[in-house]
């Protein structure tokens, strides 16, 4: 894998599941870290973990689904601290309704943090990136961005895009012969983190999760190998795809699954 000590970080949503782990597997491989959450207490609580590693970290209270406040921190950013090196668009929300118990509101909400934040983010850092031909944007999708989930109708239409998004920025990279800017898209299937807290108890056919600590780890070492996209499915999937549970599109998603990305 590449040596990316002395690089800098910025992970979107690092106050707690997976950009907490995150935040603290990039500060072992060395790199500076930026932290951005709207939770600025429990962001400061990583930061405070990761100083104990010995790195530099620094933390803003970022809105995401604030294209302002976006452009405002990425100018701080600029200025204190440099230029980043890797992104990591890691920040989501999941409102958890049915689609007609969603307000227009909510679906604005889950597009603003879990697509929009993505495009701001890499509007403003993708440009130096460019320029220097060196960098790498992570973004983080779900499984729910390959298969439509029953009652996460507004999740998944923001995953789906983030999956669009993803692919057609490294179309474009590559089409420009950047070939020092990378993109690596991930997509995890249910993992046990604050998010979806109580979905045991509604989705109980779809279980077990995955650990936010064997996620983080995949990211990593997909990130390490240039891998460009990432899939964290469980096994269990598999079956109830044959079952008739889950719709049967999926079965040939899971096969890919299965090929030469796939971790069990
Ligand atoms: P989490 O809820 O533990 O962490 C999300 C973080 O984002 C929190 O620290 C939260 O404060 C922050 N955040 C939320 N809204 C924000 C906003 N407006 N501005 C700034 N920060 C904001 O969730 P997680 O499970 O660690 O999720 C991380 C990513 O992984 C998300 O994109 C999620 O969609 C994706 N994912 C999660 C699962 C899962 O099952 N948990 C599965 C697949 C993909």
């Amino acid at each position: 894998g590449k040596d990316v000590s002395g690089e800098t970080v910025l992970i979107t949503g690092a106050a707690s599941g997976i950009g907490r782990l995150l935040a603290k597997r990039f500060a072992n491989l060395g790199c500076r870290l930026v932290l951005w959450d709207i939770n600025k207490e429990a962001n400061e609580t990583t930061a405070k973990e990761i100083r104990k590693q010995g790195v530099t970290v620094r933390t803003y209270r970022v809105d995401l689904s604030n294209q302002k406040d976006i452009f405002a921190a990425a100018d701080k950013v600029r200025t204190e601290v440099g230029q980043v090196d890797i992104l990591v668009n890691n920040a989501g929300i999941v409102s958890g309704k049915k689609f007609l118990e969603c307000s227009d509101e909510m679906v604005r909400k889950t597009m603003d943090v879990n697509v929009m934040a993505h495009f701001w983010t890499v509007k403003a850092f993708l440009p130096t990136m460019m320029k220097r031909d060196h960098g790498h944007v992570i973004n983080i999708a779900s499984s729910a961005g390959l298969i439509g989930v029953n009652g996460l109708a507004d999740y998944c239409a923001s995953k789906f895009a983030v999956v669009g998004f993803n692919e057609s920025l490294q179309f474009e990279l590559d089409s420009l012969g950047k070939t020092g800017v990378n993109t690596t898209l991930v997509c995890p299937y249910l993992v046990n983190t604050g998010m979806f807290d109580g979905c045991q108890a509604k989705f109980p056919w779809i279980l077990p999760m995955l650990l936010p600590e064997e996620v983080a780890d995949g990211i990593i070492e997909a990130f390490l190998c240039n891998q460009r996209v990432v899939y964290l499915p469980k096994l269990l999937y598999f079956f109830l795809a044959l079952k008739g549970f889950l719709p049967t599109k999926c079965l040939f998603l899971i096969c890919n699954f299965m090929g030469a990305n796939s971790m069990m």
